[in-house]
């Protein structure tokens, strides 16, 4: 049965992994090693200048990871995927084969807060170049092109502002530029969206997330969704002229429609050094056999809080693409029709020192700084993750001082509902 044919429940228990060989164990081992014994001289070579594929370094490659790997690049329905230690470091795997100094990215405005940071500031180091626009007006992407542009980067479903982004036209508008398409998919999951289905050519993710779901294991990935042609030597010379360190193999013609994922280990995580740890690729993939679950109980407990707060009468609004008020309403249901997500904001009317007292006053939410556990979470981020940015970046980014974060997660959603009344009642006093 060709894997196409499995449905998303089944390829979330049992893509990549078959019972241990060595052992007959169900479960996934935890290869919880570093390196890998050759089988003579000439295998070690033929590893060493990617002529077989094989183990040498958990650095590079390692089991337990591979199985995550190759499950996400099957949700997916990618050709390959390469697991990092955290989202941010999937973003830099993620842009690597493409880039080089000089080189520029067009990025969307509504990206998390960190992202923001990570590609305004810490990528002039290696003088990556992030022009950030307003992806609720797809032609603003074209506008921001560069001769140097190789990428553009959204979130299909935006952290926090619950923005969606029209990934069609900005899928024409790369491809018209002969560029790829990049969308981090951290907060929809592979479950209620997947972007390749729309022209997205790579897919990022924080697996921190909802993927793990547990708030359990920090990781990332990027996920080759198999449709775009990097063979342009002018504009991607890592990926399509001969690699010096590897003999001048040249990734394209060698491994063809794996050249980017190979690049993603045979350079990215060899050189900048990311690699995901076997334990946690273990943990997330404990995560990812009840991720349909998980993420049916998820979108239906947030819309019935959201709901429960649109008019609520300590609440200015509610930011949920879930409700019929929302402008990205008609995005969700053609992007993500089984429900955009779980995490949204809402905007307090008693601004600023409200949402500081109602993040105090909540029992059963935890205020914290992550998003997509079982367990509900709650954040002020003008105050936390969002800090860093401007004032204006902040409201850009719908994250301005009146607005709550919430993660809706899978306890009963009238506990969870009583417990923000009696907090926003605090709030309100
Ligand atoms: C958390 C997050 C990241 C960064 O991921 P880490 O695993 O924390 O490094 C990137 N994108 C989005 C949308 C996120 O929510």
């Amino acid at each position: 049965m060709a894997k196409e044919d499995y449905g998303f429940e089944t390829l979330a228990l049992h893509a990549g992994a078959a019972p241990d060989l060595a052992t007959g164990a169900r479960a996934v081992p935890i290869y919880q090693n570093t390196s890998y014994v050759f089988d003579n001289a000439d295998h070690a070579a033929s590893l060493f200048n990617l002529q077989e594929p094989g183990f040498i370094y958990s650095r590079l490659t390692n089991p337990t990871v591979a199985v995550l790997e190759e499950r996400l690049a099957a949700l997916e329905n990618g050709i390959g995927a390469t697991a990092t230690a955290s989202g941010h470091a999937a973003q830099i795997i993620a842009l690597l084969p493409l880039m080089g100094p000089g080189d520029h990215v067009v990025a969307s405005s509504k990206l998390y807060g960190g992202s923001i940071t990570q590609m305004g500031h810490t990528f002039k180091k290696f003088d990556w170049q992030v022009d950030f626009v307003d992806p609720t007006v797809p032609e603003n992407f074209r506008k921001a092109l560069r001769p140097k542009t190789k990428a553009i980067f959204v979130e299909c479903l935006s952290n926090p502002g619950g923005v969606i982004v029209d990934l069609e036209p900005v899928a024409a508008i790369a491809h018209e530029a002969g560029i790829p398409l990049i969308v981090d998919n951290t907060m929809a999951t592979p479950y209620l969206c997947r972007p390749g289905a729309f022209g997205a050519d790579i897919v990022t993710y924080s697996t921190t997330k909802f993927i793990s779901g547990q708030g359990t294991a920090l990781g990332g990935a990027v996920v080759d969704c198999d449709s775009f042609d990097f063979n342009q030597p002018d504009k991607f010379p890592s990926l399509a002229t001969p690699a010096p360190e590897y003999h001048g193999l040249t990734f394209t013609e060698t491994f063809g429609n794996l050249a980017y994922t190979l690049y993603g280990h045979a350079v990215g995580l060899r050189d900048i050094g990311p690699a995901q740890q076997p334990m946690n690729a273990f943990l997330t993939l404990q995560g990812i056999e009840t991720l349909p679950l998980r993420m049916d109980r998820h979108i239906a407990n947030a819309q019935t809080v959201a709901e429960h707060l649109d008019g609520h009468p300590a609440i200015a609004a509610v930011h949920y693409a879930g409700l019929k008020s929302s402008p990205f309403h008609a995005l969700a249901r053609k992007y993500m029709p089984k429900g955009p997500g779980s995490v949204f904001t809402v905007s307090l009317k008693g601004g600023f020192e409200a949402g500081r007292k109602l993040v105090e006053s909540v029992e059963l939410f935890s205020h914290l700084a992550n998003i997509g556990d079982a367990k509900s979470l709650i954040l002020h981020p003008a105050s936390t993750t969002h800090n860093q940015l401007t004032e204006e970046q902040r409201i850009a980014a719908g994250a301005s001082p009146e607005v709550i974060r919430l993660s809706i997660g899978l306890e009963t959603v009238d506990d969870l509902i009583r417990d923000l009344d009696r907090a926003l009642a605090k709030a309100a006093a």
